[in-house]
């Protein structure tokens, strides 16, 4: 066994030194900075050089160079540029697991990995030796001094921080030659995980691994026990300082451009930082301008919260917007605060909140159009409704009754909506959901039930999901995958990858076409008039607005869209775990986020007008049709003039039947209740009879038919007036020729939706929030 493994390794060694590069000491030169460049293909920023500060060795405290050396490679001055004791346990380890691990490396080899880019990087066996065999000969080239600086300039310490010195600065606002013990050996631990020792993000696990480097310097004896002692009980005292070397341009698309490099190129940071990759993206400069200035501008902000405790709680703001034909990020920015950490916890891409009613188009009215058929003209009953043991509310306590699809998203009543959810079935809404870029979100959204409807979801969604969701209904339901990376190229010109656009169809072209016509009155003359205000190029949009109950967050946005471009803001209290204490003044979706919209989108289209228009529903096949507004059906003999509305249908969704809830009706007429037999001034009226009785609060409830027999003219005071037998019946047909009230036989009125609008907005109280 030993003996076949060890004829293996030679083979291996074998054929690893047939074509491996010749060692040359210029060989030795750092990190090449990557270029980033924009959407032109203009440069924009260089990742990975700016932040390097080499340094002589000289400078560096022998407390620093033992750490290193401890925890990194202890035989460092000893061993010839292999350490055998090492390579021999991890390769003997490394060919029975049929793995490789890095441990086996000492900071010769690590130097060689860092510098040369020639080794073969195809097999990880063959580059090991190839590595262990350019360390030997870089040893005999350098002195340890030569290789150990070269080391610790060179070496990745997170925070975009290369070399000791940098780091030093970005940990603890220090020169490296104040570095104390146990700074010293919190740095040393950075090199194996910088991002999962970070101590800025973990400092849990920054501080176990820094007491393992001390640890190790105290047994190798570079420190004694009490000193190890010591530095092992002080906590970690970082300083971010004035210093920010870390200072460029987008921070938050830089960063999440990095991200993507990593999760969907595949790279590592030493690729990213240090092999001159030219990186093509999806950036607009000019427009990541206008909504960075927006989210950082304190006016769109309301004042701080408080928790339960009496603290404030602060709150902060994001940003994106993307193009939905291709998918392309033209901005993206992740907090308010202009000057973050790098890599700092991007609020636009990785922040779940909960959508409020933006979520509405998503689960419950997109859903009804593609799978049930419903016009902007179905109609719904807007009034206080308990399904099982769940009674949504709308915003304002607000009811207008019988209303249209249409008119119900437009003031973005909560009723209507759990109601077209619940028709859907939840089951066929989530799938219409994940479609549009939630599949990962099917039970979050499952166990939010009914509630969904409302976006009120167990964790939320985050800005860049709801950016590409609403693009999937501006690109007539066609969901493409949003990208911010379109090529990276390699040194050479090699292109190593290029974005596919990822597309797929998520819903009928009617479907979108017919929901994007639906949010242009919502952008207009809704809940999103603050939005749009002053921009002239065509829009539709929805606002949302998550209180803080229940212990959560609260969160308020605006999704809406032109032709070209989607944008989605969103503002929201800081902490998702702080209780808070009683209501956000004045923040819901039609103000805070809606003013940061307004000034990016007006900045946007300040000098341009979209290339596209939106595809209008006749294009789209849709047909035209006037229904009675109050039961969604052809106008019946009685449906009222003002009770018409006319609006767009999927060919084949047209209703047939014809309207059976408006119905003559006498009734007394000193009170307007059904007559008793002593009435005697009767009045033949138009009213909505419905086999259920509303509240007085909703906002139709005069329309409808009286339910209540008159108690004021009764038997004891009808000054002996005997009824006339033919009247006991209230609910009697009646001859329409005798007494004419409003008939039903109008024609197309295709204003009649604003007859609607009209008629309700007379109402007190009329509420634009949602
Ligand atoms: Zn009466």
């Amino acid at each position: 066994m030993m003996m076949a493994a060890g004829g293996a390794v030679a083979a291996l060694v074998y054929s690893s030194v047939a074509d491996m590069p010749v060692f040359k000491p210029s060989d030795i030169n750092f990190a090449e900075a990557s270029d980033i460049y924009d959407e032109s293909d203009n440069f924009v920023t260089r990742i990975g050089f700016e932040n390097r500060e080499e340094i002589d060795i000289s400078e560096v405290p022998e407390i620093v160079k033992n750490a290193f050396i401890a925890i990194e490679d202890n035989r460092f001055k000893e061993h010839m540029g292999v350490d055998p004791y090492r390579i021999m346990g991890a390769a003997w380890a490394d060919i029975k697991s049929g793995s490789l691990k890095e441990g086996a490396s000492t900071i010769t080899q690590q130097l060689v990995r860092q510098s040369i880019e020639a080794i073969s990087t195809e097999k990880k066996f063959k580059r090991k030796i190839q590595e262990a065999i350019l360390a030997i000969q870089m040893e005999r080239h350098f002195t340890k001094d030569e290789i150990l600086e070269n080391y610790l300039n060179g070496i990745y310490l997170g925070e975009g921080a290369y070399g000791i010195q940098a780091a030093a600065q970005t940990y603890f606002s220090k020169d490296v030659s104040q570095l104390t013990v146990e700074e010293a050996a919190l740095l040393a631990g950075l090199p194996q995980a910088p991002s999962a020792y970070n101590p800025f993000n973990n400092p849990e696990d920054a501080k176990e691994r820094r007491n393992i480097v001390i640890k190790q310097m105290a047994q190798y004896g570079y420190i004694n026990a009490n000193e190890a002692e010591e530095a092992r009980n002080k906590e970690i005292v970082l300083d971010k300082g004035k210093k920010t070397t870390n200072e460029y341009p987008y921070p938050y698309y830089r960063d999440y451009v990095i991200r993507m490099l990593k999760e969907k190129v595949g790279l590592t940071d030493p690729d990213i930082f240090s092999q001159g990759l030219k990186i093509y993206t999806t950036l607009s400069p000019e427009i990541q301008q206008h909504a960075e200035k927006a989210v950082q501008n304190k006016e769109y902000y309301p004042p701080p919260m408080q928790d339960s405790n009496g603290n404030p709680v602060g709150n902060d703001g994001a940003a994106v917007v993307l193009d939905p034909h291709t998918g392309h990020i033209k901005a993206l920015v992740g907090s308010k605060d202009p000057n973050p950490n790098q890599m700092a916890w991007n609020k636009a891409t990785h922040e779940q909140r909960r959508p409020g009613s933006t979520f509405k188009p998503i689960i419950a009215y997109g859903p009804a159009v593609e799978y049930l058929g419903k016009s902007p003209a179905s109609v719904f009953d807007d009034i206080p409704t308990s399904i099982g043991n769940y009674s949504p509310s709308n915003y304002g306590g607000t009811y207008y009754g019988l209303i249209t699809m249409r008119y119900a998203l437009t003031k973005s009543q909560n009723v209507v909506a759990v109601k077209l959810l619940q028709e859907t079935g939840l089951n066929k809404a989530v799938d219409f959901a994940a479609n549009l870029g939630f599949e990962n979100d099917r039970k979050q959204i499952m166990e939010s039930g009914l509630a969904a409807a409302l976006g009120g979801l167990k964790y939320g969604v985050t800005p860049l999901q709801m950016a590409a969701a609403y693009g999937t209904f501006a690109n007539n339901g066609i969901y493409t995958e949003p990208i911010a990376i379109r090529r990276v190229e390699k040194q050479d010109g090699t292109v190593l990858y290029e974005s596919k656009p990822e597309k797929h169809r998520a819903m009928k072209e009617t479907t979108a076409v017919i929901i994007t016509d639906m949010l242009q009155d919502v952008a207009r003359k809704g809940t999103g008039t603050n939005a749009t205000k002053g921009i002239t190029v065509p829009l539709a949009g929805k606002t949302g607005t998550a209180d803080n109950s229940q212990n959560k967050t609260a969160d308020v946005w605006f999704a809406g869209y032109s032709p070209d471009l989607v944008t989605v803001t969103w503002v929201g209290s800081d902490n998702q775990r702080v209780k808070l204490n009683g209501k956000w003044p004045g923040a819901y979706g039609a103000t805070y986020p809606s003013y940061i919209w307004n000034d990016i989108m007006s900045n946007i289209y300040k000098d341009s007008t979209p290339k596209n228009n939106f595809t209008s529903p006749r294009a789209a096949g849709l047909v035209r049709a006037t229904v009675d507004s109050k039961s969604g059906k052809l106008p019946g003999p009685h449906t009222p003039e003002d009770h018409l509305v006319t609006d767009w249908f999927v060919p084949g969704t047209v209703p047939t039947e014809v309207d059976d809830t408006h119905v003559l009706m006498e009734v007394c007429a000193v009170n307007g209740k059904l007559p008793s037999i002593y009435c005697t001034q009767r009045v033949t009226k138009v009213f909505i009879k419905l086999p259920y009785k509303v509240s007085e609060k909703v906002k139709d409830y005069e329309l409808r038919a009286p339910t209540e027999i008159c108690d004021m003219h009764t038997e004891e005071n009808n000054d002996g007036w005997l009824p006339n037998m033919d009247e006991l019946n209230p609910w009697a047909p009646v001859d329409e020729n005798e007494q004419p009230t409003q008939e039903g036989e109008q024609q197309n009125n295709s204003d009649s939706q604003e007859n609607q609008d009209d008629k309700n907005n007379k109402k007190p109280n009329d509420k634009k929030e949602d």
